[in-house]
């Protein structure tokens, strides 16, 4: 890195630490007026970000399908949850801003994806009586100072006046699964998640719960968290990531 890098990276540190909420494009860094601040996002790198694209896709997960109704991993064996929504594909400027908001302390970003999160719940018009969300393993969420998905399933629920059931807990920390395969997907989070101790299960019984997340990708993680909310008697469990 050359001295001029270097100082332009110092520069642009200081300036994510004094971002003021609404008042500068999240990707670009221009100026916006009134009518752009509700994502943050200029014209330019709204229209840039990576919309789901229209077509075929599973009817449980959402994954792209040439054609038919459920993809192949679906039909051999369908998640224990019952749909799954995500806006955006977890590519580009997308990818970034989870990156962003969750490993490198630009914590505001949290505000903007809850925004999505919520507009598309309208969008695609999820009703529900609880919010859940995939929380964090306990060493991720001390390096991080937090745990991401539970911040934006407090302002989610907030949003959109929805109580939060926070009764999962994460037992261990699941290694990277980019590199394994489905199967071993499911092995590696089958026993990674609990009920907390002492939760009320007749107060879920019934109950339609949606379950928050940054990323959707073979939806083992989601699957998993679903099993243990069918187990205790939830009636449907639908998933809301904002990229897969
Ligand atoms: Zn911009
Ligand atoms: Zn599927």
């Amino acid at each position: 890195m050359t001295f001029i890098e270097k100082i332009k990276a110092f520069c642009k540190k200081i300036a994510d630490y004094l971002f003021i909420d609404d008042y500068s494009c999240i990707i670009c860094r221009k100026e916006l007026d009134d009518e752009h601040r509700h994502y943050a996002l200029c014209d330019d790198c709204l229209a840039r970000l990576p919309f789901k694209a229209e077509g075929n896709k599973c009817n449980i997960c959402g994954d792209y399908i040439e054609q038919g109704v459920y993809c192949k991993r679906c039909q051999v064996a369908a998640p224990y949850y019952d749909k799954a929504y995500a806006p955006f594909d977890y590519v580009d400027d997308i990818r970034k801003i989870i990156i962003h908001y969750k490993d490198r302390k630009q914590s505001y970003l949290g505000k903007y994806i809850t925004r999505f999160l919520v507009d598309y719940s309208y969008v695609v018009c999820i009703k529900c009586d609880a919010v859940a969300y995939v929380p964090s393993d306990k060493k991720s969420i001390k390096r991080r100072g937090f745990d991401h998905m539970q911040a934006v399933a407090k302002r989610f629920c907030d949003e959109r006046e929805l109580p939060l059931i926070d009764v999962i807990s994460r037992k261990i920390k699941i290694k990277d699964q980019t590199k394994l395969k489905y199967e071993e997907r499911v092995n590696a989070v089958k026993d990674a998640f609990e009920l907390k101790d002492g939760v009320d299960v007749t107060e879920l019984q019934g109950k339609t719960v949606l379950l928050l997340d940054d990323v959707l990708t073979t939806g083992a993680t989601a699957s998993a968290i679903a099993k243990i909310f069918k187990e205790a008697g939830v009636h449907e469990v639908i998933v809301l990531t904002l990229a897969r």
